[in-house]
C-alpha cells in the first residue's frame, strides 16, 4: 500500500514551505488510496520543543490536513535506532571517535579501530561514525527511483565518515529516519530539493540494514515572497499561525498552494 509521511523537526512553527510539503505527501497517498503519516523529528533535545510538536498538529489541523493512526514521535524511540547502530557495529561499518570538533578543524585524525574497541568500554564520549570506505566495500548500491525521473545517482563521498550516533544524542537525522521510513513502511519519501543531498546516505544505510528502498520525490522549496529567499525556520519566515491571526483561511492558502 501507498504510504507517504511527512516528518517536521518541532524547532519552530510550520510555515508555507511545510504546509506545502504535507499536502503534496496527503495528496499523493489519498490519490493512491494510501496511507499518509505524521512523525515528530525531535530527536535533537536542545532544539526541539513540546510547543511546537502541539502546534505542528494544530496548525496541520486547521489547514485540513488529516494523517492516519498514531504520530510517531522518535524522542521515544532510542532503542530503535540503538538497535540498528548496533547491527551497523557487528558488520564492521561504524567506529567511535572521541574527537571534539576543535580537534577535527584542526585536522587530528580519525582514531584507529583498536581506539574504537577500546572506548566500547570507557566512559569517554565519543560519537559513533560510519565508515564509508567499509560500508562501501559490502554495497556501493546508494542509487534510488526519483518519482517521474527515473534511477538517481547522488554523490556519498562529499558526506565522508558521516556521525550515526552523536555524544549527546544516541542517534543521528541519518541514523531515525532510516529507521523510521522503514519501521513505517514509506513507499514513498517526498520532501523537499534541500535534503537531496541526504538521499545516498539514507539509501547507504538501507542497503546495509536491509531495509526496502522507497522511491523518492524531492520537490521545489517554495520562495517566500516577503524574504525573497526559500522558507525557513531560520530566516523567521511567516508562520502559518501568523497568516491565520491576520484572517486568512484554509481554504485560501491551500488555493494559494495549488491545493483545492
Ligand atoms: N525532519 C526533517 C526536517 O524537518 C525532514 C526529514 C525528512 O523529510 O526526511 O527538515
Amino acid at each position: 500500500m501507498v504510504t507517504t509521511r511527512f516528518a517536521p523537526s518541532p524547532t519552530g512553527h510550520l510555515h508555507l514551505g511545510h504546509a506545502y510539503s504535507a499536502l503534496l505527501n496527503e495528496r499523493f497517498a489519498r490519490e493512491h488510496e494510501g496511507r499518509f503519516l505524521l512523525r515528530i523529528e525531535d530527536i535533537d533535545p536542545v532544539r526541539c520543543k513540546d510547543e511546537y510538536s502541539d502546534a505542528i498538529r494544530e496548525d496541520l489541523e486547521w489547514l485540513g490536513v488529516r494523517w492516519d493512526g498514531e504520530v510517531l514521535t522518535q524522542s521515544i524511540r532510542m532503542e530503535h535506532y540503538a538497535r540498528a547502530l548496533e547491527v551497523l557495529r557487528i558488520k564492521g561499518v561504524v567506529y567511535l571517535d572521541p574527537r571534539s570538533r576543535r580537534e577535527i578543524e584542526e585536522g587530528s585524525p580519525p582514531p584507529d579501530r583498536s581506539v574504537s574497541d577500546t572506548l566500547m568500554t570507557s566512559t569517554t564520549p565519543a560519537a559513533w561514525r560510519l565508515d564509508l570506505k567499509a560500508a562501501l566495500e559490502i554495497t556501493s548500491n546508494t542509487s534510488w527511483t526519483e518519482l517521474d525521473v527515473g534511477l538517481t545517482q547522488g554523490d556519498i563521498e562529499p558526506h565522508g565518515d558521516v556521525i550515526l550516533a552523536r555524544k549527546d544524542t544516541p542517534t543521528s537525522y541519518h541514523l531515525s529516519v532510516t529507521v523510521d521510513d522503514a519501521a513505517q513502511q514509506i513507499t514513498h519519501v517526498i520532501r523537499g530539493r534541500d535534503l537531496f543531498d541526504s538521499t545516498p546516505v539514507h539509501r547507504l544505510l538501507q542497503e546495509l540494514l536491509g531495509y526496502p528502498a522507497p522511491i523518492y520525490r524531492h520537490h521545489e522549496l517554495l520562495q517566500d515572497e516577503s524574504t525573497g529567499r526559500r522558507f525557513a525556520k531560520s530566516d523567521a519566515s511567516k508562520s502559518l499561525r501568523a497568516h491565520r491571526a491576520e484572517g486568512v483561511t484554509p481554504t485560501e492558502l491551500r488555493a494559494q498552494l495549488g491545493f483545492d
